[in-house]
Formats: C-alpha cells, structure tokens, sequence
C-alpha cells in the first residue's frame, strides 16, 4: 500500500501552474470572460486565435481592442512552456524539444515527420512515479502531474511548427498525436482526458484531430483503463505489457505487483468491446530479458484470440543501463513466432534515436549539465 502511495502521491506541493484557456471547457471559457467583464464572444475569438491559428500572443490579434490584450493574455495565454533547446536529426524530420515549465521543471516533445503523417509524442507528467528500471524518466521518480494548459502547450507549439513550415518538406497539419513521452498518463487522468477533448474537439474550440489519430498510453493502470472504457471517445489504447509473465513484470513494470497480466488484458478487452477499437500492446525488446522465444509463444498464446496489435519496441538503451536492444536475430524470431499465432505485429521504427530519443533522456541530460 506504501508503495502505491509513493506511486500516486505528487512528492512535494508546488505552485500550481496559472489557469490557460486550455485547462477550461468551452462553456467555462466563456463564464471566465464574462467574470472579466468581456462579453463571451471573446472566449471565441480567444480560441479562435490559439487552436486554429497556433496563435499565443494577443498583441498580434486585431480584432482584439489593443486595452484588453494584457488581461487576455494574463487570463487566458499566461506563458506556460519556454523553449531551453531542440534537437534534429533524421535530416531534420526528428525534432526533440525541451520545454522549461513555469517552475523550472524540464519536460520533452518530440515531432516525427512521415511521409503520410506527423505525428507529436507528448508529455503528461514531470518524470514518472512507475519506477520501470529501463526508462530514464522512471529512474528520477515523478515531480509532478502536468496541467492540462501545459499538455495542451506542447500540442499548439508542435502544430504550430507544422503549419509554419518549420520541419523539411514545407507546411504540414500535425495529425497524430501520441502521449508516449514522459510520465504515465492515467496517472494524471483528469488533466489528459481535458488535453483529449482539446485535441479532439473541431476547431475553433479544439485542434480539430480525429480520436482515432490519438493515442493513450499506459502501463496497466486498470482503474484509469476502466474510466477511459466509458468517456465514449475512439482514442487508440496502448497498453505497455513488456512480457507477458508476472514473474518478470513484477521487475519490469512494477505496477504489475497491483494489477497482474490477467487483470490488464481484461481491462483492455473491455475497451477494445466498448469502442471497437483494437488495442496495441508495446512490448519493448530487451536483450536476454524479455526476448526469449518461449515469451513470444506465451504473449502468442495470450493474444491468438484478442483484438490486440503488438507493437515491438527495440529498446533505446539509457546511457549507463545494463540493459540494452535484442540482437536482430532473436527479433526476428519474435516476429515469426507472434506471426505464426495469427497475432499482428510491427517492429517500431526508432526514430530519434540518436537525440536521445528514449522518454527523458533529453531532460536527464540537461539536468545532469546544469
Ligand atoms: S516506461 Fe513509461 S511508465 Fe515506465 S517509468 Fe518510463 S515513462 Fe514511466
């Protein structure tokens, strides 16, 4: 039980970020205007200007009376997330940025650049309280829940970039988005599910992305899966199962010593019952601890008859970490075994990787240098 509060608890109370317009529903946008005594139009307008523009700054808006620009930005645009650096690589396709919060903590984005797509992982959470012993971010133990502005900040600086043409290729739309970054998101469940709504609402009140281009990942929070299962939303679950025994997930993912492989598969199969949807299930390789061919048979076993997609992760080694990538032999085995069971499955493509790509290995190594 001690160990779950450690999990769930924020470690120490900070001052809370100030209220952005994305924290707020549309209905409540427009009662915060009209407390300011501006007509609730302005919320619109106010919307308007950051999800269909990109737009964060009132003092280029126009049809905003130039008196009433500081208030709307005081109360509804306060700066959230400060650009510290970003790194490029796969000819600049692969954009790492890191983004210094209002109370200095550090947090990563990272946009990927496709030939069909671009796609934005984000982060939910300052560090991590799942303690996974792989990830770089789970090592530095959780600093904080990010709020819903700040989630949101990332997402509007990403499509922002996009529609600007700041990646190679010219102007793009950001069309996926994937809360894969630093943290566990079901952990900072309200905050992300008003991220969601921000992504998925048409715009001007929200960015305008399909539900089916977002995805949500966690560890095998069964009660957070529980609450997703009934907000009627078409969001693609991943669940990150690793291995499909509890022996090694007990060590793994430690928060399967809560809820077991058994409990986490329901749960998932509820979900993909409720939405239709087929559920992912990321599996990231690593050498001589999770990559064995009887494992592949067992997650085969476990999966044959499940509305699942495996999703192989060749892991993206933490500096320092015993543990590294599978060689590309057993990998290959792992596939044909999946296969050879019906179950689908892709390897994932390491984008990023040499930027240091893995969830927190930006922010560690900043932290490390300051
Ligand atoms: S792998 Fe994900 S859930 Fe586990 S510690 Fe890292 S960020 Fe947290």
């Amino acid at each position: 039980m001690s160990e779950l509060k450690l999990v769930f608890e924020e470690p120490k109370q900070r001052k809370k970020a100030p209220e952005h317009l994305a924290d707020l529903t549309k209905e409540e946008r427009r009662a915060k205007a009209e407390s300011l005594g501006l007509p609730a139009f302005r919320a619109n307008q106010i919307s308007t200007h950051y999800f269909t523009h990109y737009n964060d700054d009132p003092d280029s808006w126009t049809d905003i009376p130039a008196a009433l620009r500081p208030v709307v930005a005081e109360h509804f645009l306060p700066k959230l997330i400060t650009l510290v650096r970003s790194i490029t690589c796969d000819n600049g396709k692969t954009r790492k940025d890191l983004w210094r919060l209002h109370d200095g903590v550090l947090v990563e984005s990272v946009l990927m650049r496709y030939s069909d797509r671009t796609t934005v992982c984000i982060s939910s959470q300052a560090g991590c309280g799942m303690n996974c012993p792989f990830c770089a971010t789970g090592q530095a133990g959780l600093t904080r829940n990010l709020t819903a502005g700040e989630i949101t900040a990332q997402l509007v600086a990403s499509a922002r970039a996009c529609a600007t043409g700041e990646l190679p290729g010219g102007p793009t739309r950001l069309s996926n988005v994937v809360f894969m970054g630093m943290g566990e998101p079901l952990a900072n469940y309200n905050a992300v599910m008003r991220t969601v709504r921000n992504i998925v609402t048409p715009q001007p009140d929200g960015l305008g992305i399909g539900a089916r281009s977002v995805t949500v990942s966690t560890v095998g929070l069964v009660t957070g899966i529980e609450k997703l299962t009934e907000e009627d939303l078409q969001v693609t679950l991943a669940v990150s199962l690793h291995t499909p025994d509890d022996e090694l997930r007990d060590t793994l993912v430690p928060i399967n010593s809560r809820w077991k492989v058994k409990e986490v598969l329901a749960a998932a199969d509820k979900y993909a019952e409720k939405t239709g949807r087929r559920y992912s299930i990321e599996y990231a390789l690593i050498r001589d601890i999770n990559d064995q061919q009887w494992r592949a048979d067992l997650l085969g076993r476990l999966l044959k008859n499940r509305h699942a997609h495996v999703n192989l992760i060749p892991l993206n080694p933490t500096p320092g970490s015993k543990w590294t990538a599978s060689r590309k032999e057993d990998e290959r085995t792992f596939v044909k075994t999946l296969e050879n069971y019906g179950v689908p499955v892709t390897v994932r493509d390491t984008r990023g990787r040499e930027i240091d790509g893995a969830c927190g290995q930006l922010a560690a190594a900043e932290i490390k240098n300051s």
